[in-house]
């Protein structure tokens, strides 16, 4: 039981640091892969942090060089770009924008922050939606009957 314990804790920490290399102080999610500890402030980036930070200095740069600077492997900043997780690698030619703020991308259609922003805006508006849809009561009425249990007599 343990085991399987940690094994589920070992994932989902893979990817985020939890706790301060300083204090040992836990570390909250601050996005975009940087994450503050509430015990002393200090900063702490998971692989995406490191790689996204590098990438504001030094736009434009390769796989290679992000790899040789913030020691992330090429295998893991080649699945970031494959989830569209950057919008400034190996932008050359063929320009996409960000439809809300205009930077440059290289896929989908909105800049890691603007979607970011955008899905906030649509849980908020969800949120909306079913406050009201709560006092209107627009469903769940429907009549739990037994119609599907046709009773029938055969007639002789
Ligand atoms: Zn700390
Ligand atoms: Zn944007």
């Amino acid at each position: 039981m343990a085991e399987k314990m940690r094994k589920k804790l070992l994932q989902t920490e893979l990817e985020r640091p939890t706790l301060c290399m300083e204090c040992g102080g836990v570390l909250v999610y601050k996005g975009l892969g940087e994450y503050q500890c509430e015990e002393c402030g200090a900063f702490e980036y998971d692989d995406y942090g490191k790689v996204r930070n590098y990438l504001e200095k030094h736009r434009g740069a390769n796989v290679a060089e992000i790899s040789a600077a913030t020691d992330v492997s090429h295998k893991a900043i080649r699945e970031m770009i494959k989830e569209r997780r950057f919008e400034i690698i190996d932008n050359r030619g063929g320009y996409l924008r960000c439809e809300i703020c205009g930077e440059s991308i290289t896929s989908g259609r909105l800049c890691s922050k603007c979607e970011e922003h955008y899905h906030r805006d649509v849980e908020a508006k969800a949120r909306e939606e079913r406050k009201k849809g709560m006092t209107m009561t627009g469903y769940g009425d429907a009549t739990t009957g037994e119609r599907g249990s046709k009773r029938y007599t055969r007639e002789r």
